[in-house]
């Protein structure tokens, strides 16, 4: 093999990865970028300056690609979605509970304190019961009393 040869062979296999750095930024970039001008501007950078372009663009592309974007916004919209419809969940086991539930029904999970007087599910932050008037104990207080005696 010539000087000539083993030159050209090499500058073969630079061209090649040059234009697969910049065929992988192409293709990386459009998984994270959504505006085309952006993605373009990507791909022009893992071209120019060779080799070096596609390490700059690594360190500053987003580090989400954007299917997992929408799949998070999505979540974030269904769990709104379900606060907005007031549906409740256990907060263990994430059944569906309903308003009324003192116990989840699924894991037994205590949810509510029931009225002493009339058995009534009460909000936490209730300091008498609205349907019977019996003043509500605390439920710290009811769990403490229930150890202690
Ligand atoms: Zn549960
Ligand atoms: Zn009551």
């Amino acid at each position: 093999m010539t000087w000539i040869e083993a030159r050209n062979l090499l500058v073969a296999f630079a061209v090649i990865f040059w234009i697969a750095f910049a065929y992988w930024v192409f293709k990386d970039a459009r998984r994270r970028i959504a505006d085309p001008w952006l993605v373009g501007f990507a791909t022009l950078l893992g071209l120019v300056p060779p080799f070096i372009g596609p390490f700059i663009y690594m360190l500053f592309r987003p580090p989400e690609y954007l299917e997992d974007v929408r799949e998070r916004e999505l979540e974030i919209k269904a769990i709104e979605e379900r606060l907005a419809h007031g549906d409740l969940q256990c907060p263990v086991c994430r059944a569906a509970v309903q308003e009324s539930f003192l116990v989840c029904p699924v894991c037994t999970t205590r949810l509510k304190q029931a009225c002493v007087n009339c058995k009534a599910p009460l909000e936490a932050i209730w300091q008498v019961c609205p349907y019977c008037e019996t003043p509500i104990a605390p439920m710290a207080a009811v769990t403490k009393a229930h150890s202690s005696g």
